[in-house]
């Protein structure tokens, strides 16, 4: 029986990813590590073939589909070759612009999703702050209304595509403490007061360009907020369920991997006379791996199926989306580390494909929300 994720559509879109994956992304990958970024012409490439499209409405300029579609498109990503670090840099806008298409607002529609998605774009999402990621409800970016515009004065911090960013859709504080006084505002690049201050230097996502933003008395059209003033809160929250859903698949994906290079070095590479693979305890190694994948693979792709079916308000799919990141992002750390040891030096080596999942996938335990704080509000979905 032909299952939802091997429907004759989804066979098409894995081949499509894979053939520009392996032609157009692997072969310059070490080259974008080593620059820090992502060229702009890649966003227009993967644009042009429909890619940067995927899982957002054909009537503003995506390719169709939904995330289940995105999920094939990040495993096929990684199954040839690519990296997370990659699928965050190219697809910022993943978490850059959906809040801006769920709001209906139609002039911003048109200057920041449609460009964007034909790639002329660069978008960001900017909540985290020097004081803290985990805790949205507490930001500090100020935004005072004054007149048509609002003053923005603050600091975001650890943003994915924060150095090429034409603009960041940002968490601002227009109102009074707590989750009740948040905003969304798209903010240009290029406005006075707006400052990249640095590019970030990472553990891994190496080609994917991190940046610390600075607002000093920046004048942003209040045309610019994204849904209703004080109303960002729940905005952000909505979105959560899709972004871990996202990490929760680039776990796995990077644990399948992962697995697939370490097989093919345990068959190749020999000790003592015999190939690696010969050995029981890699075998069984490898066993675990696969097994620990699968588990992972099949919680979030019926998360995946679930979330399709319902709505991300619901508890249960909150819940559902929770889970799988936290199974997903476990085993991933599990394998990641599994494979380098089944490499030995030659998994240390920069050289080494798997030395960049090794180091790309501790991020996915940290971001989306810290696997203790989304353990903690499983505790509150499940009553506990
Ligand atoms: C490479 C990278 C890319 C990123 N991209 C973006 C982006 O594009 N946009 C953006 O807004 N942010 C981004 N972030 C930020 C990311 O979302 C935050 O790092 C994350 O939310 C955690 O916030 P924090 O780092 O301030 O950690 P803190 O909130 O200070 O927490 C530190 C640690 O404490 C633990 N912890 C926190 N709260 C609790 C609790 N209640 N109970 C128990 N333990 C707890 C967790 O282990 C957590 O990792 C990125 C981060 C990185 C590293």
């Amino acid at each position: 029986m032909t299952s939802v994720w091997d429907t004759a559509e989804r066979t098409a879109l894995r081949e499509m990813v894979t053939s520009f994956t392996e032609k157009e992304l692997v072969p310059h990958l070490s080259a974008w590590e080593d620059a820090g970024e992502i060229p702009r012409d890649v966003h227009q490439r993967a644009a042009e073939v429909g890619l940067l499209g995927i899982g957002f409405p054909e009537e503003l300029g995506g390719s169709g589909g939904n995330i289940a579609d995105a999920a094939v498109m990040t495993e096929a990503v990684m199954s040839a070759g690519g990296s997370t670090g990659l699928l965050a840099g190219l697809f910022t806008h993943g978490i850059a612009i959906p809040h801006i298409i769920d709001s209906g607002n139609a002039d911003l529609i048109d200057r920041y999703v449609r460009p964007t998605l034909a790639g002329q774009r660069i978008g960001s999402l900017g909540i985290t702050e020097p004081g803290g990621g985990s805790n949205v409800a507490g930001i500090t970016t100020k935004a005072i209304r004054d007149g048509d515009d609002f003053v923005v004065n603050g600091a975001k911090t650890f943003i994915t595509s924060g150095v090429r960013a034409d603009f960041v859709t940002t968490a601002v504080r227009t109102g009074r403490d707590g989750f009740g006084g948040i905003s969304l505002l798209v903010i240009d690049k290029g406005l006075p007061g707006f400052t990249v201050a640095r590019p970030l230097r990472k553990m891994g996502w190496h080609c994917s360009d991190t940046a610390e933003l600075n607002f000093d008395n920046v004048r942003v059209p209040a045309a610019n907020v994204v849904g209703e003033v004080d109303g960002g809160f729940v905005l952000v929250m909505q979105q959560f369920v899709n972004e871990r859903l996202s990490l929760a698949t680039q776990a796995y994906a990077t644990a399948q991997r992962a697995t697939d290079l370490a097989v093919a070095y345990a068959r190749e590479r020999e000790t003592f006379g015999k190939p690696l693979i010969t050995r029981q305890v890699i075998r069984h190694k490898l066993v675990e791996m696969t097994r620990k994948t699968a588990a992972a693979r099949a919680l979030t792709r019926l998360a995946i199926e679930r979330a399709v079916e319902g709505s991300t308000t619901d508890p249960a799919i909150i819940l559902d989306a929770v889970m799988a990141k936290n199974q997903s992002v476990e085993a991933c750390e599990w394998v990641v580390s599994e494979a380098v040891q089944i490499f030995g030096g030659m998994g240390y080596m920069r050289e080494s494909e798997i030395d960049r999942h090794y180091r790309d996938a501790r991020i996915l335990g940290i971001g989306g929300g810290a696997t203790e704080v989304l353990n903690d509000l499983a505790a509150k979905l499940l009553g506990f």
